[in-house]
């Protein structure tokens, strides 16, 4: 039995106790003792609830970690041993020749050489131009 249900009981066996002074006043005794009751009732299915549901809401933290580690875990490990491969590092441009996306690296862009489509093999870009000018 739960506490609340236990203070209720006790209340129960004081009413019962009670010299009957009226009939009105043991009725009114007997509502409010069933009131609380099915008050103490609803308390404790709630708090039942509330614990099921801080079970599932704990299961699925548990599920969310694996599913974390299982998508971002080697991801992160992969980043930490080689920064060098980073697909940041492409810079993409449209040839103004033949209209072709084209990829170059960090290092195509800083090098001395133009830099050539490899669509249509003409200048894209003069070497060492700022892309912002
Ligand atoms: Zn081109």
């Amino acid at each position: 039995m739960s506490y609340i249900k236990e203070k209720v009981s006790y209340l129960r066996g004081l009413a019962d106790g009670l010299p009957i002074e009226s009939e009105a006043a043991e009725k009114l005794y007997t509502a409010l003792i069933e009131t609380l009751d099915a008050m103490a009732d609803a308390i404790d299915e709630n708090e039942e609830a509330i614990d099921e549901l801080g079970e599932c809401v704990d299961e699925i933290y548990e599920d969310l970690d694996d599913l974390e580690d299982y998508l971002f875990g080697d991801e992160e490990d992969e980043e930490n041993d080689d920064d060098e491969s980073d697909d940041d590092d492409f810079v993409e441009i449209e040839c103004p020749n033949c209209n072709e996306v084209v990829y170059f690296d960090q290092e195509m862009l800083e090098s001395e050489n133009d830099l050539i489509c490899p669509n249509c093999n003409q200048p894209v870009m003069p070497a060492a131009t700022p892309e912002e000018k």
